[in-house]
């Protein structure tokens, strides 16, 4: 096991900088997790972390070897990718057992490490077995097999999921992380998916067109993300952006005004008529009383803590309903994430109650968090 350093990582192919200022410590045994949108340059920081590639500018140490010239094969580092290429005409035993086998570990070590990992990996019944005769669920099993067997200092994993279908996918990833727990071995793991992400990680690094975004644990990420790519990438479904004007008392949203509470307005520090993003997410807006607003009007109560919507979708998924809602002259969607009791409609009219206690304010432009 080993810790992991990188400095300053930077990787130009041609006139294209793949990942630059790419700065971070993992601690050993620790699983982190590399996620972003494609082409951020994931594969490009976990391929130069292997040694598949050769970082520009930096330093990379792991353990407390500087590796920046020392080939793949000496950096004891097993990776696994999404095609997981078995060797077709060996036995499942003898694919666990390849990696051994080059390093002349003794024949009779070699057996006990194989079964060992095999029980760990619920394989123990398929060892005769050639690839073809396997489920792509227990064919990924053999392949992380392959690469736990060498007992690697640091395990790297490339989307090592997304072949698999959706109830694999989960059941696998539930696996992988047991192991982590079992094995401790430090492990950095490459996905786009959001969710593999935040159930699979000790520490999140968000990336996005080359450089890190944030870096964190998952709850405090997507409780208090640094911008609105970090805001709008964690989360399914994903925060909601809407564009508003400031107005010193108010939020302007597509002509409602929404009324900013004291405590925010204090903490807000921008200029009257300031265009900027606001951002809420699903589960933390309701549905008011479509006569409140207007008890309220008649009163003269100024305060609208909400906004008139119109129902366009309504997807029931059992435990929950997730309700697509248009403001009027609006084409796009507010997502909201209701119990999965509520019976709505497309096209009637709804009050949405905001939970302002958990708004974000981003700059626009810089996508900045700047509340
Ligand atoms: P994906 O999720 O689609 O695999 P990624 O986040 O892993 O994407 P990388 O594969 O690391 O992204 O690529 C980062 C950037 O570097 C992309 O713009 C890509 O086109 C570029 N890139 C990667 N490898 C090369 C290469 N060999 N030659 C030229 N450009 C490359």
């Amino acid at each position: 096991m080993a810790k992991v350093l990188l400095e300053n990582i930077k990787r130009r192919f041609n006139n294209v900088t793949a990942v630059e200022d790419i700065t971070f410590e993992i601690p050993d045994g620790e699983f982190w997790v590399l996620v972003g949108p494609s082409g951020c340059g994931k594969s490009t920081i976990l391929r130069t972390i292997a040694g598949l590639e050769m970082a520009t500018s930096g330093n990379l140490f792991i353990g407390d070897r500087l590796v920046n010239d020392i080939p793949a094969r000496a950096r004891d580092v097993a990776m696994v990718f999404q095609n997981y290429a078995l060797y077709p005409h060996k036995t499942v035993a003898q694919n666990i057992a390849f990696g051994l086998e080059m390093r002349k570990v003794d024949r009779k070590k070699i057996q006990e490490r194989v079964l060992t990992v095999a029980r760990s990996l619920s394989l123990e019944h398929l060892l005769d077995r050639k690839p073809k005769q396997l489920s792509g669920g227990q064919q990924q099993r053999v392949a992380l097999g392959r690469a736990i067997a060498r007992e690697p200092q640091l395990f790297l994993l490339d989307e090592p999921l997304s072949n698999l279908d959706a109830q694999l996918r989960d059941d696998t990833r539930a696996e992988l992380k047991q192991l982590h727990q079992q094995l401790g071995i430090t492990t950095i793991y490459v996905t786009h998916d959001q969710v593999e992400a935040m159930t699979l990680a000790d520490k999140i690094v968000v990336l996005n067109r080359g450089r890190i975004q944030q870096i964190g644990d998952p709850q405090s990420i997507y409780a208090l993300p640094a911008n609105e790519m970090v805001a709008s990438f964690l989360g399914n479904p994903p925060m909601n952006i809407l564009p508003a004007i400031y107005k010193g008392d108010n939020f302007d949203i597509s002509g409602q005004l929404l009324a900013i509470p004291e405590n925010i307005k204090a903490g807000l520090n921008l200029h009257p008529e300031q265009i900027c993003n606001l951002g809420i997410r699903p589960e933390h807006i309701s549905i008011g009383n479509i006569n409140e607003p207007q008890r309220r009007r008649e009163r003269r109560e100024e305060n609208l803590e909400g906004l008139f919507v119109e129902v366009k979708v309504v997807e029931p998924l059992g435990r929950e309903t997730l309700i697509r809602v248009s403001l009027p002259g609006s084409s796009g969607f507010i997502n909201v994430q209701v119990g999965g009791g509520v019976r709505l409609h497309p096209g009637e009219n709804l009050h949405l109650h905001l939970d302002l206690n958990h708004l974000f304010v981003f700059e626009t432009g810089t996508g900045e968090r700047i509340f």
